[in-house]
Parts: structure tokens; C-alpha cells; sequence
């Protein structure tokens, strides 16, 4: 099944910069995907269309299979946080709140009772090695533990997809190849992750390649289409 659907999408800023032009995409689920491009290329502005906190300016864009455009502000809100997990480089955990608290939040949306959601955040911040972590705040953990609680509040509620934006990118090389390694374990269990990065050799290690230049797609190496496709 198809977890992301771009068909042929536009997104023009007010003041005329194109920021992403034409570009069709297909994310099956179970995939691990990285979208790479030097600065300006338009990653964030995909970021913004796949997690759906912005509309396109023409063409389609389908996540979870439900098309955005027929979407209300709400509705688009409600799918965004029963769907989609974001990691952000700056972790944006809350200050002040237990690392326990802090991933059973990511379940406020989602129906839960208080103790679901603590039990179930206790089990994903297991799930990411920090199971020993439960009570700590955020400024009593390293920057790789904080990233390890940020990408648990995303997966908490089995998220259709978890979007990264740089996730690496405020952490010393071997908290990153942490990081990188439970991003991979995650997707080993099922999970369909889409990495946003500038990073070559991030991109390189991921298995499939989505490269941007200037807000087009320049080459697509490793989708399902072209792995599963017999050689002539
Ligand atoms: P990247 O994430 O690869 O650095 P962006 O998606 O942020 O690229 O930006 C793509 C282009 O769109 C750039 O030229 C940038 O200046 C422009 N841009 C991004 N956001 C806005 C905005 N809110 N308003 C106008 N132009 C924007």
C-alpha cells in the first residue's frame, strides 16, 4: 500500500519562488527513504507537504490514502496526529516534563486513557533503549537520548509514516550513528520512515535515494518500483 502519493505537485510561496515543481512520488509502505539536496533544494517545503502541515499549490497529494485537498483544517490536524510522527533536529521535547510524560503526549489525539498512554510510553521508550530514562527531563539527557525520546513520542501511536527532518543534525557523529541505527532497526520492524537530509553519506546509507535540486527530484535510486523491476 501506498503511504505517499505526489502526483505532478507544485508549491509557489507568496512572491513567486518555486519551491518544489512537478514532482511525483510514490512511498510504499515499509520503506526507508531519504529525501537529499543541498540548502534551497526544496526538502522542507516536501517535508511540509508530506506531513501536511501545508497544502500544494497545484497537483495531488495523497497520505495514508486520503487525498489532502478534500480535507478540512481539522481533519487534516486529526490525520497528522493519529498518522504521522515528525522528528525534528532540535528535538522540540517539552522543558521541564519527564521524558515518560513527554512521549505519552504524543497520544493525546488518540483516544487513550492516562494510563494507556503511560504504559504505552514507557514500552516505546524501552523500544528505543531508554527504558532505564523514564523519569529524567530533557536537560538530563545527552542530545542522542533526547533525539531517542523524540523519535518514541513519533512511533508511540504506530504512526502510517515517520517523517525525520535532519535528525542528525545537532548531535556529535556517534550519537548520530546511533540515532541512524534505531531509525534502521525501526524500519526493520515495519515502520516506513522518510529521512530528510543534506547529508550524502546518510542519504548513501539509507535504501533508497530521492535526490532534489531546485525543487525538482533529479534522481531516484532504490524505489520499489525499480528494485523489483527485471533486468532486460
Ligand atoms: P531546503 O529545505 O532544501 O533548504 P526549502 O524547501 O526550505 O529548501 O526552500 C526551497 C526554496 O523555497 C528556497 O529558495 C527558499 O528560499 C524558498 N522558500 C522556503 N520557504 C519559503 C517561504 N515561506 N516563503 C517564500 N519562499 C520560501
Amino acid at each position: 500500500m501506498s503511504v505517499v502519493e505526489l502526483e505532478s505537485v507544485r508549491k509557489e510561496y507568496p512572491g513567486g519562488v518555486v519551491a518544489v515543481r512537478d514532482v511525483s512520488l510514490t512511498v510504499e509502505a515499509g520503506e526507508f527513504v531519504a529525501i537529499v539536496g543541498p540548502s534551497g533544494s526544496g526538502k522542507s517545503t516536501m517535508l511540509h507537504l508530506i506531513g501536511t502541515l501545508d497544502r500544494p499549490s497545484a497537483g495531488a497529494v495523497r497520505i495514508d490514502g486520503h487525498e489532502v485537498a478534500g480535507l478540512r483544517d481539522r481533519q487534516l490536524s486529526a490525520l497528522r496526529a493519529r498518522r504521522i510522527g515528525f522528528v525534528f533536529q532540535q528535538f522540540h521535547l517539552a522543558p521541564g516534563r519527564p521524558a515518560l510524560d513527554n512521549v505519552a503526549d504524543g497520544l493525546l489525539y488518540a483516544g487513550p486513557s492516562r494510563a494507556q498512554r503511560r504504559r504505552m510510553a514507557e514500552d516505546a521508550l524501552v523500544r528505543v533503549g531508554l527504558g532505564d530514562r523514564l523519569d529524567h527531563m530533557p536537560h538530563e539527557l545527552s542530545g542522542g537520548e533526547k533525539q531517542r525520546v523524540a523519535i518514541a513520542r513519533a512511533v508511540v501511536g504506530g504512526p502510517a509514516i515517520l517523517l525525520a527532518d535532519e535528525p542528525t543534525g545537532n548531535l556529535d557523529s556517534a550519537s548520530g550513528a546511533g540515532v541512524m541505527q534505531l531509525l534502521s532497526e525501526l524500519n526493520h520492524g515495519g515502520t516506513t520512515i522518510l529521512v530528510i537530509t543534506h547529508d550524502q553519506q546518510i542519504a548513501a546509507s539509507l535504501p533508497r535515494q530521492v535526490s532534489m535540486r531546485d525543487g525538482e527530484v533529479v534522481c531516484d535510486d532504490g524505489a520499489v518500483d525499480a528494485r523489483s523491476a527485471v533486468p532486460q
